[in-house]
């Protein structure tokens, strides 16, 4: 095996804006017909449990008509080639809870914020692929109790996989961030950490994000193209 060169990418809400998801914060975004608070804490949902799950019924609903773009099959091709070759690893954190990633072809995702198209049992502590609404109560299929909640990592909770994450960022070789704000942590801090590791890090973004400063190097663009011309410079 020759020498290994282990790829970290970091994607957020950007890298779907061009298949009709709507980001978190742009004009038109997420939260401007729901606050956050309403909708995204457990708070909010020990408050009003059907606010929550109408909203998340709708984005489950949504996501499933939605398909890939460019970027995503950009990235799942790099992993693919990547491995095929011997050259390293490629780990792809995203903070989307969209499943394009994975439907696209990438293989070894963390999605650190959880996933719409999953349900999670907190009356016995399973997770179950679910694409169907949740706001009826259905039972679970493991214990049969009706306490069903989205597979989300709400504000004020722990994202998952964190240990994964480090190790993988301790292991990296170049971090690159992919259309993410850097305004939610600790996604935001990664770059921090990688620098800290010595990695080299590239921002692919629209705009500068909040801690654009930190990246060597940062190129402004649509994601459906800068992603693809990333991905074919890797593969040389
Ligand atoms: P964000 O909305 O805060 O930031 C999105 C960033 O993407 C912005 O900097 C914007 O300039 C950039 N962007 C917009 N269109 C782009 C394009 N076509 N190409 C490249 N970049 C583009 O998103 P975030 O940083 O991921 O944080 C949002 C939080 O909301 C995350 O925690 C995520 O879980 C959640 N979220 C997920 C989805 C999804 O699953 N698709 C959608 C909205 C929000």
């Amino acid at each position: 095996m020759g020498l290994q060169y282990n790829i970290v990418i970091l994607t957020g809400a950007g890298v779907s804006a061009e298949s009709g998801i709507g980001t978190f914060r742009d004009g038109g975004g997420l939260w401007e017909q729901h606050r956050v608070e309403d909708v995204a804490t457990p708070q909010a949902f020990a408050r009003d449990p059907d606010l929550v799950f109408r909203f998340y019924d709708m984005r489950r609903a949504d996501i499933q008509t939605k398909v890939p773009n460019a970027a995503h099959l950009a990235l799942a091709r790099l992993e693919r080639e990547w491995q095929a070759r011997g050259l390293g690893s490629v780990t792809l954190v995203t903070q989307n809870v969209d499943d394009l990633h994975v439907r696209a072809g990438s293989r070894n995702v963390i999605a650190m914020h959880g996933e719409h198209l999953s349900a999670w049992c907190t009356a016995c502590d399973q997770r179950h692929r679910w694409t169907a609404p949740l706001i009826d109560r259905p039972a679970c299929p493991a214990c049969g109790a009706h306490n069903l909640r989205p597979d989300i990592v709400w504000f004020g909770e722990m994202p998952y996989r964190m240990a994964d994450i480090d190790a993988a960022l301790q292991a990296a070789d170049v971090f690159v961030s992919i259309g993410t704000s850097g305004a939610v942590y600790p996604a935001a801090g990664f770059v921090r950490a990688a620098c800290a590791n010595g990695v080299a890090t590239l921002e692919l973004n629209l705009e500068p994000s909040q801690g654009s400063h930190w990246f060597d190097e940062s190129r402004f663009g649509p994601a459906t193209q800068l992603v693809p011309e990333w991905v074919a410079a890797m593969l040389g």
